[in-house]
């Protein structure tokens, strides 16, 4: 028996029906359960789309150094994938971020780089850092070093729109109404969004924004405005990337997490579904996709990562009670 090469276990995701959410609102309330990719999250497919890419262009030579900016997900996609097929990943990081992504991120065998946490336009932000990087890494190092760029690098976006979509058509069999998710870099909503409106233009292409994001008010007002704060790491931006640019998005939503919070304490509870934040976000966002097309729709949403990523934030009592928010009373921690 022959298996499959690790990269191959890339997409191909299962659609899970959330069936509290489905029979409140009396639509298929589907989520893409991207937390079971090898990396578990959705970042493995913009981290796989773009490697691949780079090492067709020759960007990435063999045996070279993949350097990236990242909030954790994608640097865990990027070891992974650079340890499966040759090559060793260098990962700048701003030092918010959850200790368990810190500690996964060197699990896969990544090399971390914590730097304090500053505003996208400061010289000194994770992105530029690890831009400088890799131009030091790719003058130093023997096979050189590429910078994977996942804000900018459109082979982000190419991924979804040549794997996501087209699975999410095939799965609903085209019956898909309408498809929602937040945005980090823009590469899940504008690779889906533009699969499922060349399918369909029919198709409704939502946007679930958290708070402390500027991208609502964006798509809303034309204006990229921040307004709130929320405790979901991964999504939300201050700017329009190059893979969020000419997005077809038709509606947006502001999510808040004392909505978004409480359902991922309830999937947990109801649905056996162990996931983060933006999952929440997302099936929020799904929830009122729902009540805008009515009873009877297929809408589709993205299960990004799992809870344990962030379980030091998620089911700890003090931090919660900071941020105005609560574990639910049948928590037994
Ligand atoms: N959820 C989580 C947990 C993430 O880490 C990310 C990516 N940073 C997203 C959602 C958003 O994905 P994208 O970058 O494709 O917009």
């Amino acid at each position: 028996m022959s298996g499959s090469a690790l990269v191959d276990c890339i997409g191909n995701t299962p659609l899970i029906r959330v069936n509290s959410l489905s029979d409140e609102t009396g639509c298929e309330i589907l989520g893409k359960a991207e937390f079971m990719n090898p990396g578990g999250s959705v970042k493995d497919r913009a981290a796989l789309g773009i490697v691949l890419s780079a090492r067709e262009s020759g960007a990435l030579k063999p045996g070279g150094v993949i350097v990236e900016g990242t909030a954790g997900n994608t640097g865990i996609g990027l070891a992974m994938v650079g340890s499966a097929l040759g090559h060793r990943t260098v990962i700048v990081m701003p030092d918010n971020q959850s200790a368990e992504k810190i500690d996964t991120l060197k699990a896969f065998g990544a090399e971390v780089r914590l730097i304090p946490a500053v505003p996208y336009k400061n010289p000194d932000h994770f992105v530029h850092t690890s831009g400088r990087l890799a131009e030091e890494l790719n003058a130093s190092e023997p096979n050189g070093a590429f910078w994977a760029n996942q804000f900018e690098n459109l082979d982000n976006r190419a991924f979804h729109e040549k794997t996501t979509g087209p699975e999410i058509w095939e799965q609903t069999d085209g019956k898909v109404d309408g498809f929602i998710c937040a945005v980090g870099t823009g590469g899940t909503l504008g690779g889906v969004g533009r699969a499922l409106k060349e399918l369909n233009p029919d198709i409704t292409i939502g946007l679930s924004d958290p708070g402390g994001s500027g991208l609502h008010n964006y798509f809303a007002n034309g204006e990229v405005k921040i307004e709130g704060s929320s405790i979901s790491e991964g999504i939300g931006n201050s700017r329009v990337t190059a893979n969020l640019e000419g997005s077809p998005v038709d509606i947006s939503w502001q999510i808040p997490d004392d909505e978004a919070v409480p359902l991922v304490y309830d999937l947990i509870r109801h649905e056996g579904l162990v996931l983060g934040g933006s999952s929440g976000i997302n099936l929020i966002g799904a929830t009122r996709l729902a009540r805008e097309l009515g009873p009877g729709h297929t809408i589709v949403t993205i299960l990004c990562d799992s809870a344990l990523r962030y379980k030091a934030r998620l089911f700890n009592r003090e931090y919660l009670a900071s941020k105005g928010l609560s574990l639910p009373d049948w928590w037994a921690g």
